[in-house]
């Protein structure tokens, strides 16, 4: 790769001092000096994002140019921005930059060397320099600069963007680049959006460039070498489930599956810190120690303890580091084509079964619907959960039509007919949010471990009456009681409309992919119920 000062020449920035490959103790160090940060406890860097502490999908764009042109799929999700007015802000922000300290490192995404894409960051914060230090792939020393075909990340948290004159929607941007080859971020210091932006250029160049699936899943691998898989949206529990002490961690969020293999995009985790506690989480609990970068946490006053129930700044507070910092995790985060895919949703209308098996019709279905719920926010009187369909676990982050990606995972379930692919309601149980619980995590992964055991597979099934899934009824170290989601509603009637209800919102949603969808895949909606016949 191109030397560093070489690079910045090319692009017009003077440096008031360039910071190289620093080692993640450095980052601390400076970033305390700076007043950046504070030390928690256990030794993780607590940092603030400031404004942002979450994505902002409405000001994600990307260049419209020869190669993206005719390929993405352009609308409310992928919003065009012109090659030149890409060009202008760019130079706007290397300006920005000139005279300010920086931070520069090379990494790179993708475990696997035939797919994986070099990196290089520029950031004007130490402690977003540490971010991409844990999560992206660090090289081993002697071979540094994987190829010159690398990506350039531009970071200026501390620029704002002019809207009017710069064509943004407002002060802060994530803009991809293909031709250049550059991801520029600024206005916001939320660090997701680095990480979120090097998965959309691998969800183009993999199944554009390569005809390889990418996923927004997490994967871990068993003493057989069994790989499991774990979609699902945010807050659904990719991280939660993947950290299991009895299975390797090949990743928590970004993976490729090609033929015969599984590979992690990444060399770190991102987790959410709300509530977390030792008991139920200790992996990612203890995970949050020296080189850890912990996000948006308030601490118990007086004290440098960290209160993960206080989320005064923020809900979505995160935990950075290293895949490393997990014990079990694979030193080479590849494994074997996965044999259990679990589709993680948290239905918080209480209707879908806590676990149920999918057909591969069903299964494509609900790849493509990718379904959750996100409870409503602390406001008073805002029960009503909103039901959220995001195609393939990530429509915000895949830039082809979700089709293109439906078809790669068709033809891989097909050419492995013996794959389990599995539901999992991590949401709630016994009524919707207000009235039922969320489903302890304790029965969750009771339930996917007796998937992955094979101690469901000679057990009866039924199938649910409106969804079609087939729903095991006796799992393991699990009261069978929670296992028909009907059976724990004290109101059948309510439950049944809520049935209902869910069942028209999926319809509604598939409406838009249906013509293109083929009849097995179709066949895999659900269907609505005369409710009052049903009673007779
Ligand atoms: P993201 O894509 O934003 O990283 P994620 O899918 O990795 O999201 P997690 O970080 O695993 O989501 O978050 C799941 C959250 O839900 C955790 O805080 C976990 O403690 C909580 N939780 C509560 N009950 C359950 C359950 N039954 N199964 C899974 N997670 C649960
Ligand atoms: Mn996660």
């Amino acid at each position: 790769m191109q030397a560093v000062s070489d690079l910045l020449h090319a692009l017009d920035i003077e440096a008031a001092k360039v910071h190289f490959q620093t080692p993640p103790e450095e980052l601390v160090r400076q970033t305390l000096a700076l007043s950046q940060g504070r030390l928690s406890d256990t030794g993780a860097l607590c940092v603030r994002t400031g404004k942002f502490t979450g994505r902002s999908p409405k000001d994600r764009f990307i260049v419209m140019d020869e190669i993206t042109r005719d390929a993405v799929d352009w609308g409310e999700v992928n919003i065009p921005f012109a090659a030149k007015a890409f060009d202008r802000l760019c130079d706007k922000v290397c300006a920005y930059l000139s005279g300010r300290e920086l931070w520069v490192r090379d990494s790179y995404a993708g475990a696997d060397p035939q797919y994986r894409i070099a990196i290089r960051s520029l950031t004007e914060l130490p402690w977003a320099d540490l971010f991409c230090h844990n999560l992206f792939i660090r090289p081993e020393p002697e071979k540094r600069s994987p190829g010159n075909t690398g990506w350039l990340i531009m970071h200026a948290p501390g620029f704002s963007a002019d809207p009017f004159a710069d064509r943004t929607r407002q002060e802060n941007f994530t803009i991809l680049n293909f031709t250049r080859r550059m991801i520029l971020i600024g206005g916001t210091a939320y660090t997701g959006e680095i990480k979120k932006a090097v998965f959309s250029v691998m969800n183009f160049v993999l199944p554009w460039y390569h005809h390889i699936l990418s996923m927004h899943c997490s994967a871990n691998e068993g003493k057989h070498k069994d790989v499991a898989l774990f979609f699902g949206l945010s807050g659904t529990g990719k991280t939660t489930l993947s950290a299991d002490p009895a299975r390797k961690l090949i990743g928590d969020d970004e993976h490729g599956w090609g033929e015969g293999a599984v590979f992690n995009f990444e060399g770190g985790c991102y987790a959410k810190c709300i509530h977390l506690s030792e008991e139920k989480e200790p992996q990612i609990f203890q995970a949050i120690k020296k080189g850890t970068l912990l996000e948006n946490v308030a601490f118990f006053e007086g004290t440098h303890k960290v209160n993960y129930g206080d989320i005064s700044i923020t809900e979505n507070t995160r935990a950075a580091y290293p895949i490393d910092f997990i014990p079990n995790a694979k030193a080479i985060s590849i494994g074997n084509d996965p044999k259990n895919i679990f589709f993680l949703t948290c239905d918080a209308f209480g209707v879908l079964p806590p676990i149920s098996k999918l057909s591969k019709g069903q299964a494509m279905y609900h790849y493509v619907s990718g379904y959750t719920a996100k409870v409503a926010g602390t406001e008073i009187g805002i029960t009503e959960p909103q039901p959220v369909f995001s195609a393939c676990f990530g429509k915000v982050f895949i830039p082809l039509n979700p089709v293109e990606y439906a078809e790669l995972l068709g033809r891989l379930l097909e050419r492995h007919p013996e794959i389990n692919v599995w539901l999992a309601n991590t949401g709630w149980s016994g009524g919707g949010y207000g009235t039922g619980e969320r489903i302890s995590l304790k029965y969750t992964r009771a339930m996917i471990n007796a998937a992955l055991a094979g101690s469901l597979d000679n057990v009866a099934y039924q199938p649910h009456a409106h969804f079609g899934v087939h729903v095991p009824q006796a799992v393991p170290g699990v009261p069978s009681g929670l296992l028909n989601p009907r059976d724990t509603w004290k109101d059948k009637d309510a439950y049944d409309e809520a049935a209902n209800r869910l069942a028209q919102l999926f319809i509604d949603n598939f409406a838009q992919y249906s013509a293109k969808a083929s009849a097995d895949t179709k066949a895999g909606a659900p269907v609505i119920l005369d409710t009052i016949t049903e009673r007779l």
